[in-house]
């Protein structure tokens, strides 16, 4: 007896295990019902993946969000007041960078998942 990896959950499982006890793989490519169940597991993977990414990406707007009121409040203020903010010197900047590349990266790890598990 050895043991082997799932190839749909990754989850050790014993050679002889005729299915796996975690996702229902089974390794007879003869079992239909075990496959649907792999599929289910698959897609339910698969729409994990993509609710944390979408709340990451919720994360994201926030953190430029928290940058940019304080930023275009201080700017209001200043020309109120008649001195010139300078928006890109603003600390409220640096947020705003952050958060958009942070959201631009989970918008391409969404495209990758998306596309990962079309063609699997
Ligand atoms: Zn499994």
């Amino acid at each position: 007896m050895a043991l082997v990896k799932c190839p749909v959950c990754r989850t050790k499982m014993s050679s002889l295990a005729p299915v796996c006890p975690k996702c229902g793989f089974s390794h007879d490519k003869e079992a239909k019902i075990d496959r649907e169940q792999a599929d289910l597991y698959r897609k339910r993977r698969f729409s994990q993946r993509i609710y944390q990414l979408k709340m990451m990406s919720y994360v994201a707007m926030v953190i430029a969000m928290i940058g940019a009121i304080p930023m275009l409040w201080d700017y209001i203020k200043g020309l109120e007041q008649g001195n010139n903010v300078i928006l890109l010197q603003h600390w409220g900047s640096y947020l705003v960078a952050i958060g958009f590349i942070f959201y631009l990266v989970i918008r391409v790890a969404m495209i990758l998942t998306r596309r990962n598990y079309r063609s699997s």
